[in-house]
């Protein structure tokens, strides 16, 4: 150890989203433990989507609006990762990273938690979480929340979840 040795600098991390003007809600919602997807509104579309964008995939339409997610999920396919050098996961190693299809149609990217991986199936039902991510995030980030998915079964068996009956997005801004 040397007294006079500077600092190390703090290791950048990989898991912190950029929150922009437009995808504030969406983490607003998330620190709430709401998971938020959107709609399109256009006639003879109506096509839910994730991740947010500001125009439909399907049909290009801009007038398209955040709406509450129910959080049910059926898992499509994952992947159990046992190597990755990027902070913070390696410290969470195993993880399951997986692709969900939510019960409003669009297919979304995240983690499993809460299940052993001898557990996992195609199909199961899932059901959101979401990690509070706090300590250790750059200089005056507030804590930030990601959605994840666990089992259905292991979800109902809890306490009181507020994923169970996730609050009322009415009054969300476009
Ligand atoms: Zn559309």
């Amino acid at each position: 150890m040397h007294a006079n040795r500077p600092p190390v600098p703090a290791v950048p991390r990989s898991d912190v989203p950029e929150a922009d003007v437009f995808t504030l809600p969406y983490w607003e919602a998330a620190d709430r433990g709401l998971l938020l997807i959107r709609r399109c509104r256009a006639a003879g579309c109506g096509q839910a989507h994730h991740y947010p964008r500001e125009f439909c995939p399907r049909c290009w339409s801009e007038d398209v609006v955040w709406e509450a997610a129910s959080g049910r999920a059926e898992l499509y396919t994952w992947s159990v990762v046992h190597v990755n050098d990027l902070p913070p996961f390696g410290g969470r190693l195993p993880y399951t990273a997986a692709v969900v299809d939510l019960a409003e149609g669009p297919r979304m990217m995240t983690e499993i938690v809460g299940c052993e991986e001898g557990e996992l199936r195609i199909g199961m039902p899932l059901t959101v979480t979401f990690r509070r991510l706090e300590g250790a995030l750059p200089a005056g980030r507030p804590p930030l929340s990601v959605p994840v998915f666990t089992p259905a079964q292991a979800s109902a068996q809890g306490q009181s979840s507020s994923v169970d009956q996730p609050p009322s997005a009415e009054g969300l801004r476009r």
